[in-house]
C-alpha cells in the first residue's frame, strides 16, 4: 500500500517528475523508531527505500516520502551524546560568529535543533540562541537546561513568532535536518523571510560526492529525504533568490558540507570554493547518470560480500555482535537481512536506545558493558563515524580475542 501511498511524482528542489531509482535497498522500516522489547510481535510501518537523481537539477532524493508525523515526534537520536559532536558544535558557533556583520546582540537561530546543543553553543559564543525543535522529548529537555527552544516544525507561524518576540535573524542555521525535510521549499521561503537583509543561512549536510565515492550508503534512510551536492544545492538556492556565497568542507559523518548562503546582492563576496566545487562535481560526472548506476552495482556487491563474511563467522562457530545502533545501522541491517540468528545484540552508549530493538531485524540494543561482560569473537562496528573513538575504546578486547569488522567502504576485519 505504502508503495502508490507515499511516491514522490516530482523533484522536491525543481518540480521535474522524477524517473526510476538507481539504486533500491527493498521495504525498509523507520531506521528511528526503535521498538520496545514488549512489542517485538507488533507490525512495524515499513516503507520502499529506494533513490533517484533528478534529471533537470541533479538533486538525489528518495522517490517515496514519509509523513514527518510518523518519524520525528520522538526522536531518539541526541547531539549531545558523543565528544566529537561537542567540539564540533563549538567551532561551529564561532564560524557563524566570526562571520557575523551585525556583531552586538545579534540573534542566531537554530533549526532542528536537537537537544540544543549548538543553541548552547551560540549562547556561549555571546550570541542570542533560538532553537525550533520538533521533537517533544528533545525540546522539553533542552528547555529545562535553560536552552530556549520552540516545540514546533519551523513552518510561517513559528517564523512570525520568533521575529514578533526576537526580531529579524542574524544567522538561521539547519544541520541534517536540511536534508531531512520533505518539502524544503517552504523552508527556504521562511528562512527568506526570518533573515535580516545582512544575514545569512548556514547549513551542514552529508556531502553527496563523499557518499558516493566512499560507499556510505546507510547513509540512506526514510529521514534523510536528500542526498545533497553543490550543483543542485546552487540551483535550488537560486530559484528562491538566495545565493550561496562560501562552502567548507568538515569532517561529521565521514565528509560533510557547510554552506553559507544570503540572500540575493547580501554583503558577502563568492570565495572561490563554490566555482571549485561547482567544476569538481561536474568533472567527477555527477551531472550524469552512469556514476550512480556504478554506485548501485558497488552496493549490491557490498550485500554480498558482508553476508559471505557473516556467513563464513557462523560455519566457524564463532560469535558476533554489533557496535553502534546509529540509523545507519539499521539500513546496513535491514538491505543484508541480518536478524537475531547473526548479530547476537548491538551496543550503542545512548540510554534512549538501550532496552529497546533495531527495527525490522528485531536485534536487541544494549549498554556497552554488556560487550565487556559478554565478549563475541567479532564486534561489527556500525557507527563507523566513531570508528577510531570505539576501537580505542574496546580495544582491551583485542587481548581476549575479540576482532573489529569496519563495514564501509567495504567489509574488512581491522
Ligand atoms: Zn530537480
Amino acid at each position: 500500500m505504502t508503495q502508490n501511498l507515499y511516491r514522490r511524482k516530482t523533484c522536491r528542489y525543481c518540480d521535474e517528475p522524477l524517473g526510476e531509482p538507481f539504486l533500491d535497498l527493498g521495504s525498509q522500516p523507520l531506521a528511528n523508531n526503535l521498538p520496545r522489547k514488549e512489542d517485538r510481535d507488533k507490525p512495524e510501518f515499513h516503507c520502499p527505500l529506494a533513490v533517484v537523481k533528478c534529471s533537470k537539477c541533479h538533486l538525489v532524493q528518495l522517490t517515496h516520502s514519509v509523513p514527518a508525523s510518523l518519524m520525528f515526534d520522538e526522536y531518539l537520536y541526541v547531539s549531545s551524546t558523543t565528544q566529537t559532536f561537542r567540539t564540533h558544535f563549538a567551532g561551529y558557533a564561532e564560524d557563524v560568529k566570526r562571520r557575523l556583520v551585525k556583531k552586538e546582540r545579534s540573534l542566531a537561530v537554530d533549526i532542528g535543533s536537537n537537544d540544543g546543543l549548538l543553541v548552547s553553543c551560540y549562547h556561549k559564543a555571546g550570541m542570542n540562541g533560538v532553537g525550533v525543535e520538533p521533537a517533544k522529548n528533545l525540546a522539553a529537555e533542552a528547555n529545562r537546561q535553560g536552552i530556549k527552544t520552540l516545540n514546533r516544525y519551523f513552518d510561517a507561524e513559528t517564523v512570525r513568532e520568533i521575529i514578533k518576540d526576537h526580531g529579524k535573524a542574524d544567522a538561521v542555521s539547519a544541520n541534517n535536518v536540511f536534508a531531512h525535510i520533505d518539502d524544503i521549499q517552504s523552508v527556504v521561503r521562511n528562512v527568506r523571510e526570518l533573515l535580516a537583509d545582512d544575514g545569512f543561512f548556514v547549513i551542514e549536510f552529508a556531502y553527496l560526492v563523499t557518499m558516493l565515492e566512499k560507499m556510505f550508503f546507510d547513509m540512506i534512510y526514510h529521514e534523510h529525504v536528500c542526498y545533497i551536492g553543490v550543483t543542485a544545492l546552487n540551483f535550488f538556492t537560486d530559484r528562491f533568490g538566495m545565493e550561496i556565497f562560501d562552502i567548507t568542507e568538515v569532517g561529521t559523518h565521514g565528509g560533510s558540507l557547510r554552506v553559507f548562503i544570503q540572500k540575493k546582492g547580501g554583503p558577502c563576496s563568492r570565495t572561490p570554493n563554490v566555482a571549485r566545487l561547482l567544476q569538481e562535481e561536474k568533472e567527477k560526472g555527477c551531472l550524469q547518470e552512469r556514476v550512480y548506476r556504478d554506485f548501485g552495482n558497488r552496493v549490491m556487491d557490498f550485500k554480498k560480500n558482508l553476508g559471505g563474511m557473516i556467513q563464513n563467522i557462523k560455519k566457524q562457530g564463532k560469535t558476533l555482535s554489533g557496535y553502534g545502533a546509529p540509523a545507519k545501522a539499521s539500513t546496513i541491517v535491514n538491505f543484508c537481512g541480518l536478524t537475531p540468528k547473526e548479530i547476537d545484540y548491538i551496543v550503542d552508549d545512548n540510554p534512549l536506545k538501550q532496552g529497546r530493538l533495531v527495527p525490522g531485524s528485531k536485534i536487541p540494543i544494549v549498554p556497552s558493558a554488556h560487550l565487556n561482560a559478554h565478549p563475541t569473537d567479532y564486534v561489527l562496528i556500525f557507527a563507523w563515524n566513531f570508528a577510531t573513538e570505539i576501537i580505542s575504546k574496546i580495544s582491551p578486547l583485542r587481548n581476549r580475542g575479540v576482532q573489529f569488522i569496519v563495514p564501509l567502504p567495504e567489509p574488512k576485519t581491522v
